[in-house]
């Protein structure tokens, strides 16, 4: 940079315009694809499943506490009945043989009634088991993911406000610079680049152009060094604007 002030050819401000755009792009792909991000997406999508699978764990636990509760109400008229008829066995010691036996067949009854309640009740419960356990698993699994996701969204914050700052930076050079370009030039390029995929001017590195990366004949390479300076030389191949080494302006 000996001669700072000195008037650059326009194909090497194009060039430098292209750098910047290339940067930009590298930038905002960096931006959209940065890993923190995916993780965050994925770390969301889990914490979906685990709550849509939460629901039908709670729905589930719900239906066996409300059929144990109905089991207990159950229980609890089998033995109030079984208690009414032993007092009513206790207080009828002259009542007619068959009645008595009436009674203590149904309270029999109530016995085995009341033994089948409770062998449903324990299937119930053993159900019940495992099910609070997988409860208070999805549960600390949300806990651990939501830890994880504000762990996430906060170094995905930083990583987009240092992308931002430097995509900002990259922004006013770029305008700075493109303010340097004559406006047929500047229209061509936004023109090639709109079409092949955000680069419209390449260099030509030896005789290969490194915007398509293909090797020029030489006798064409010839040609464009030959090249009057103000002439655009294109690459044949990819149509972009090529920059011959001696305008480059590179270091
Ligand atoms: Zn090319």
């Amino acid at each position: 940079m000996s001669e700072a002030s000195a008037p650059r050819h326009p194909l090497a401000v194009l060039l430098a315009v292209q750098d910047i755009d290339t940067a930009i792009a590298q930038h905002e792909h960096r931006k959209a694809t940065l890993l923190e991000r995916r993780e965050l997406a994925e770390a969301s999508e889990r914490a979906g499943e685990i709550r849509r699978r939460s629901v039908a764990l709670e729905r589930r636990a719900e239906e066996l506490s409300s059929a144990l509760a109905h089991l207990e109400e159950q229980s609890a008229a089998v033995v109030a009945r079984r208690k009414a008829l032993e007092d009513r066995l206790y207080g009828a010691r002259g009542a007619a043989g068959r009645d008595l036996a009436a009674i203590e067949s149904e309270i029999l009854q109530l016995r085995n009634r009341l033994g089948q309640l409770e062998d449903e009740e324990i299937v119930l419960l053993e159900e019940q088991e495992p099910l609070d356990a997988s409860r208070d698993a999805s549960a600390s699994q949300l806990a651990l993911l939501a830890e994880r996701s504000a762990e996430l969204g906060a170094r995905v914050a930083e990583a987009d406000a240092a992308i931002d700052g430097e995509l900002a930076r990259l922004r006013a050079a770029r305008d700075e610079e493109a303010a340097r370009l004559p406006d047929a030039l500047a229209r061509r390029y936004e023109d090639l680049r709109a079409r092949l995929g955000g680069t419209g001017a390449a260099r030509l590195i030896g005789d290969r152009c490194d915007g398509c990366h293909l090797t020029l004949p030489s006798a064409e390479v010839d040609r464009i060094r030959h090249l009057p300076e103000d002439a655009i030389a294109t690459c044949d191949q990819c149509g972009r604007i090529l920059v011959r080494a001696s305008l480059a302006g590179d270091a």
